[in-house]
């Protein structure tokens, strides 16, 4: 039987925000951001969570949040580190032994039950995988005067998100060979699967995500997010009704 872990990022500043709360804590529908992918890890079939979250935040998260919420999987809350990649490796350092990990952005509210159910069939079968979609806009490279370099085959292109899920002992390898370069920030690492493709060279699989999982990065996101949630909300209503006339 394998053992899934879920890493769950919740350390950003979110300083594209603007706001004096971090986001993850900000409140859509009367429960805070972090709430709503903690529950659908919760409610998944993970064995455990691990809760990344900013300096000093451990114990507002247990007594606010996980005790609140009675979320019964979470079995660490640590603190994260500078940058996304170092939040991520101090939680691969501090993890249970588990044969797999799904890396979450803790901003990234919408993430469904039934999305990370397709993740770990997928990543228990090719080791790595993660989702995403199909990007709608075309995409130029800009060079540092601001003029367009070229301008990529929308066709090929996609937006990544997470969860993103990896064979643990691989990710874990993978992080070690980056976390002893000299400078990290040399080639923006952004994603997990780009530390994987590019310190470990194995393929990662690409999943149809949805283009409800956004990211709250800036104030406008939260009004998006708002419009999100009360459709979602309206759809398991929906749903609940029908269940109970059937
Ligand atoms: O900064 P960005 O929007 O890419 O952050 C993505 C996710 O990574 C967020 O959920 C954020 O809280 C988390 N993060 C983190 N540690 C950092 C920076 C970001 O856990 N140092």
């Amino acid at each position: 039987m394998n053992k899934i872990t879920a890493i769950i990022l919740a350390a950003g500043q979110g300083k594209r925000m603007n706001s004096q709360v971090a986001k993850q804590f900000l409140i859509l529908q009367e429960k805070p951001v972090l709430y709503y992918s903690l529950k659908a890890f919760e409610e998944s079939s993970v064995n455990d969570i691990i809760l990344v979250t900013g300096d000093g935040q451990v114990d507002y998260c247990r007594e606010n949040i996980i005790e609140t919420y009675h979320f019964k999987k979470v079995t660490k809350i640590i603190e994260g580190g500078k940058e996304r990649y170092d939040s991520v490796y101090r939680a691969l350092l501090k993890v249970e032994p588990t044969d797999y990990v799904l890396i979450h952005d803790g901003a990234r509210p919408f993430i469904m039950k039934d999305q990370i159910e397709t993740v770990i069939k997928h990543v228990i079968e090719d080791k790595a995988c993660i989702v995403g979609t199909p990007v709608k806009e075309t995409i130029k490279i800009v060079n540092s005067e601001g003029t367009i370099t070229s301008t990529p085959n929308r066709n090929i292109l996609w937006s990544a998100q997470t969860p993103q899920a990896f064979e643990y002992k691989l990710i874990k390898e993978a992080y070690d060979v980056f976390n002893a370069e000299i400078d990290k920030s040399r080639i923006g690492i952004t994603d997990d699967a780009m530390v994987y493709e590019n310190y470990l060279k194995r393929p990662v699989k690409m999943l149809l995500g949805d283009y409800n999982n956004i990211k709250l990065t800036t104030p406008e996101d939260l009004l998006l997010a708002e419009e999100i949630l009360k459709r979602i909300l309206y759809e398991k209503n929906i749903k609940k009704e029908q269940f109970f006339q059937d």
